[in-house]
């Protein structure tokens, strides 16, 4: 769909400059999604993996998110082994609804309740990212934090349109739950992609 060097704005890396490469193609339908235009893959042109590779070495990137729309409707094998074998680290960020493919240096799993995660990603993920959209969600949390690994990261991040609602209620869960932490999607306060 497309893909832009920008700086990764949420969870264990946020600050961190990236290469993101966002795939068309996302059959979850989160109501309050952000990128709809990823859903329909058809509407984007397939981009082969040299070309990709191309652009990514034509920057000082050294971490590439590969991101949608679902970037696990895609076989990402032969995507991920590339970018490996040219000593870049390889972040996905994914709900986990279709199976995993790829090799991952870091796997963000952000589940969603539209679409359930595959229970074999669970204790694969480094990091779980929750995006809160009301209060039941932190409850809907716990579901997810039970069954990653112990070493996993727990992130609570307030959906973007409902940030004013939700924020004080995280802040509060947060402190009575301090396993969990804050992600906010530092990239739209910085106005970048
Ligand atoms: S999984 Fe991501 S891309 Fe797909 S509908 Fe939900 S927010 Fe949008």
């Amino acid at each position: 769909m497309e893909h832009f060097y920008t700086l990764q704005g949420e969870g264990f890396h946020q600050g961190r400059a990236a290469y993101f490469i966002r795939l068309g193609g996302c059959d979850v339908g989160c109501v309050w999604c952000d990128v709809k235009d990823s859903w329909d893959a058809s509407l984007h042109p397939e981009v082969s993996v040299a070309k990709l590779l191309a652009q990514v070495k034509s920057t000082p990137a050294k971490i590439i998110v590969i991101t949608g729309g679902e970037p696990l409707m895609h076989n990402l094998d032969e995507l991920t082994a590339t970018l490996n074998a040219n000593g870049f680290q390889t972040h996905i960020e994914t709900s986990g609804a279709h199976p995993l493919s790829g090799k991952w240096n870091w796997i963000c799993l952000s589940p969603k309740k539209f679409k359930a995660p595959l229970p074999a990603i669970l204790p694969l993920a480094n990091e779980l990212k929750i995006v809160v959209f009301n209060a039941s969600d932190l409850d809907w949390a716990e579901q997810y934090a039970a069954g990653v690994s112990p070493n996993c990261k727990l992130y609570l991040q307030p959906e973007w349109d409902k940030a004013s609602a939700v924020t004080p209620l995280i802040v509060e869960y947060i402190k009575a739950h301090p396993q969990w932490e804050l992600s906010l999607q530092l990239h739209k306060y910085i106005h970048v992609p």
